[in-house]
């Protein structure tokens, strides 16, 4: 017998219909003896639409009313999956986030989970019943409502399943695990059976979009085995045996262990989210960076990638990029307080560009990952404009309409492509 925690997302719950297959997952696991809590979001489009409709009242809404609202749709989910279970002939029991008591601070909106009560949970378990959780939502010290930012089920699931001591926290989703790269820009993507949690850290936050980063830090942190699969899925008969654990989604892991074999990336990521800044001939001495950096930091915009260039005769650019979104707003900061400050000469945008990343803890025990990939760039004729590294990263900035071409070039390079298994990267 296992513990289990299982989330469904809002596509998985997305109709009465789907909340029944739902259900009838949920019995499979039931009837196999095991325990289990499931977490939930809102039926997909519903937190959407509440967000709208506050949006309609005000273009920023109160915290704490938007709260209070927002974290409905998830209390009609939980109470419709409990009916649904009970017509099946299983107990069940829905909770609020209020009433497990998951305990956050009072950041609204973007609330971070601070403790949780498990009593409520470990009563109605040991009475062989169901229990279904509401997911992104908690109550602060004063008992207010708040949430986690958009995707928290996922966040929610993993602390539930940390509370509990789970062997397993499944994210059941609309895609059947995590890929090498995304299959809608190469049908060679493979599904991995494992990744690490660094890994899949560094994938979230470069733009792959399965699960929401919070979850995947928390997991990290308290150990908790995190799987991603699919909710429409047949085969998963809620055995959890030794098949079930090496075959079925992803499992995002600590152990790096027994993985010679594997190839040294894990994944290709990529963001097309980017612009990039360049702020053309500034005086080359001390101060400049902060001087135009600083004043961004104060806009509350984020900053990824930074060069500075070689200067000749005194003179330097300097580079940057901002999130796409931020790009309009980040001129106008530039144009207004650093320019003159300064004396640069001109400040120019270019939101056509994309950051492509190879993922993969391999890199740290394999020098010659970043070359390969400069090689394969190079001969597929891809200028590489900005680049930067960490541990187990590659990140490259290039031109918009070359992503694709990128993307699949490396992902044959790096041995990454379903099938054929013989690769360049095996001399390596
Ligand atoms: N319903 C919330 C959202 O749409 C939380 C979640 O789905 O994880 O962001
Ligand atoms: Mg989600």
């Amino acid at each position: 017998m296992a513990l289990i925690v299982q989330k469904y997302g809002g596509t998985s719950m997305g109709s009465i219909d789907r909340i029944k297959n739902v259900a009838k997952r949920v019995k499979r696991w039931h009837d196999n003896g095991h325990q289990v809590v499931v977490v939930v979001s809102a039926m997909s489009g519903e937190t959407n639409r509440l967000i709208d409709l506050a949006r309609q009242i005000s273009s920023q809404p109160d915290p704490r009313e938007y709260d209070q609202m927002v974290s409905t749709g998830e209390q009609v989910s939980i109470s419709l999956l409990a009916m649904a279970i009970k017509e099946l002939g299983i107990g069940a029991r829905s909770f609020t986030g209020r009433q497990v008591a998951i305990k956050t601070d009072n950041a609204h909106n973007k609330a971070r989970i601070e403790s949780i009560d498990d009593k409520n949970i470990r009563q109605q378990l040991d009475a062989g019943n169901i229990v279904i959780v509401a997911g992104f939502q908690g109550i602060d010290e004063e008992g207010n409502a708040t949430t986690l930012g958009r995707g928290g089920s996922d966040t929610t699931g993993v602390a539930i399943a940390a509370a509990l001591g789970a062997d397993e926290c499944q994210i059941y989703t609309d895609v059947d695990g995590v890929y090498t790269t995304d299959p809608r820009v190469t049908s060679k993507a493979k599904k991995l059976e494992k990744i690490t949690f660094e890994e899949m850290l560094e994938m979230a936050s470069l733009g792959s979009k399965i699960l929401q980063i919070r979850s995947v830090e928390f997991a990290g942190k308290y150990g908790v085995p995190l799987r991603v699969l699919s909710s429409f899925d047949e085969n998963n008969d809620g055995s959890f045996d030794q098949d079930f654990q090496d075959n079925v989604g992803t499992l995002i892991t600590i152990d790096e262990g027994d993985n010679m074999e594997q190839a040294i990336i894990s994944g290709i990521a990529f963001n097309r989210d980017e612009a990039k800044i360049v702020v053309r001939g500034v005086p080359d001495h001390p101060g400049i960076a902060s001087a135009i950096l600083s004043p961004i930091g104060r806009a509350n915009i984020e900053i990824d990638m930074i060069v500075q260039n070689l200067s000749t005769n005194g003179m330097t650019d300097f580079t940057f990029t901002v999130n796409r979104t931020d790009m309009e707003k980040t001129m106008k900061v530039l144009e207004n307080e650093v320019k003159d400050e300064i004396g640069a000469k001109e400040i120019l945008a270019n939101d056509e560009v994309v950051k492509v990343s190879l993922v993969g803890v391999g890199m740290r025990s394999h020098a010659g990952v970043a070359s390969l990939m400069f090689q394969t760039l190079a001969e597929n004729n891809i200028n590489i404009q900005m680049i930067s590294t960490s541990e187990i990263k590659v990140s490259v900035l290039i031109q918009e309409q070359y992503l694709e071409k990128a993307v699949r070039s490396l992902h044959t390079a790096f041995g990454l492509d379903r099938e054929d298994g013989e690769s360049k990267v095996a001399g390596l």
